[in-house]
């Protein structure tokens, strides 16, 4: 028998179905190679084996759901920001320590209906904020391809577990990079789709105007697997949007014949890591070879993003934070009156990256500092979507790297939160424009470190994104390419 957890979704699907495994062994492979390999890599908060197993045997015995249907019976990762019913939510933060969900994100309970198992929850940067995972309050994931590097953030626990083994695949959120950066950070990939395209109903708010929910998987075929099944207007997200959800996975061709694809000049820039530009421009000769038009397109605002995008991330996230008050949910610290409980249990629950975006955030909103800040950040906003606009007009999707680096060690930004915030240029363009992105893995630096292409397509062309990284993918071998752990 194949080894089971190295298997991709519609991988694990054809097994299933051929009556080659059953849905409990899939599981059971899973928990053993997360208890061979997980003391290293530390990618789980927790293991929901007893109830993984129970959905698996249910799974098992009800064979005629597998019809037509490749997540049935599939074991997945879920980042500990999504409500699953019965588990866990911390957010990788104290504040919600002992938070069990009472109900499902509505991407979890569309899974679900379609069989889905939900193996555990995976690590990330507190409230998802930050690009490395080491925000995180209960421990620091390490890279599968290299143990003192970072896996990326804020999604780095989905990452390191699908690059690890130790999940089919997963889900994580992307707010300014957090699903494309860990990808590419781990040789995986990773798709954020336009906003309004998956439901946030469940999904723990950072800043909501941002936020998606999105796939992490070992290749582009099960990203399109659970785009399609998450996807769709949902009544509890009034920003979902009514367009019809195609079948992705029919989109996946093998030549980029036909289509013209951009490159951004704005996206080479200085101070970027050699080996990742290089290896990005091979890659983009690559879909040259494929069939691509390459033409040049300019992205003129991009220089303003970060400012932009720090501005109203952290203006929403204090609006969204103010839900944790000791009262409502997780954990409190009692004080002699509410507003003292308040404070107390805020400053005891909150990390120093959480507390310093609820300041910045609160500084940018407050009257006085509201048009300077807030309100050009918006202006700023509406002109990086232009620019997209624009950019589309000449083409069907967009090349760029990224992120300026490929991994880097454990503790190196940690204490410097610019240059942390500076490494996420490349990817939180897309959320403010609102439009979709993947990452697909490029190839690697000298140090053996995994680098990502990422592609971005204008709002609901996922079927664009998921066609060329497809095309890309299928024609290289960076896929086959496993850490050694
Ligand atoms: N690194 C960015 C931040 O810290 C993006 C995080 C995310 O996408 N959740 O805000």
């Amino acid at each position: 028998m194949p080894d089971l957890h190295k298997q991709t979704i519609h991988e694990a699907a054809e097994l299933l179905a051929q009556g080659k495994c059953s849905s409990e062994e899939l599981v059971r492979d899973l928990l053993a190679s997360i208890e061979a390999i997980d003391p290293k890599v530390q990618a789980y908060l927790t293991v929901d084996a007893e109830s993984a197993l129970a959905q698996a045997r249910e799974a098992d015995r009800n064979r005629k759901g597998l019809a037509g249907n490749p997540l049935f019976g599939v074991p997945l990762a879920i980042k500990d920001v999504l409500n699953v019913e019965g588990q866990p939510c911390t957010c990788g933060s104290k504040i919600l320590q002992g938070y069990t969900s009472p109900y499902d994100a509505t991407a979890i309970a569309k899974l679900r209906a379609r069989g889905a198992i939900f193996l555990g929850r995976v690590n990330m940067d507190e409230f998802a904020m930050g690009s490395s995972t080491e925000n995180s309050a209960y421990k620091v994931t390490r890279n599968p391809w290299k143990l003192d590097h970072v896996p990326g953030g804020s999604s780095g626990g989905s990452a390191a577990a699908v690059a690890a083994d130790m999940a089919i695949a997963a889900l994580g959120t992307d707010t300014g990079g957090s699903i494309r950066q860990p990808a590419s950070f781990c040789g995986c990939v990773g798709l954020k789709p336009t906003y309004g395209r998956v439901s946030r109903f469940g999904l723990t708010a950072y800043a909501s105007s941002l936020d998606q929910v999105g796939p992490i998987t070992k290749d582009v075929r099960d990203a399109a697997i659970l785009l399609g099944a998450m996807a769709g207007r949902d009544p509890m997200d009034s920003t979902t949007v009514d367009v019809p959800v195609p079948d992705y996975t029919a989109a996946l061709q093998t030549d980029l014949k036909g289509m013209r694809l951009g490159l951004p000049k704005e996206y080479f820039v200085k101070g970027m890591d050699g080996d990742v530009e290089k290896t990005v421009r091979a890659a983009v000769d690559h879909c040259r070879g494929l069939g691509a038009e390459i033409v040049d397109v300019s992205l003129p605002n991009t220089p303003y993003a970060i400012a932009t995008y720090y501005v109203i991330a952290t203006a929403e996230a204090s609006a969204n934070l103010a839900r944790f008050d000791g009262v409502r949910y997780g954990a409190r610290v009692d004080g002699e009156d509410p507003i003292d409980m308040y404070g107390r249990t805020r400053a005891a629950g909150f990390g120093t990256e959480v507390k310093r975006r609820i300041i910045l955030g609160t500084y940018v909103l407050s009257s006085g500092y509201y048009d300077a800040y807030y309100l050009r950040a918006q202006k700023v906003r509406t002109l990086i979507r232009n620019d997209f606009q624009a950019a589309f007009k000449t083409c069907d999707a967009i090349l760029t790297p990224v992120s300026p680096t490929a991994a880097y060690p454990i503790g190196k930004n940690a204490d410097d939160p610019l240059q942390m915030y500076l490494g996420d240029i490349f990817t939180v363009t897309a959320n403010l424009a609102g439009i979709c992105g993947i990452s697909v893995p490029c190839g690697f630096t000298g140090g053996r470190l995994p680098i990502g292409l990422q592609v971005l397509g204008p709002a609901f062309g996922e079927e664009k994104i998921l066609r060329v990284a497809h095309a890309y993918e299928q024609s290289t071998e960076w896929r086959k390419a496993k850490p050694e752990l």
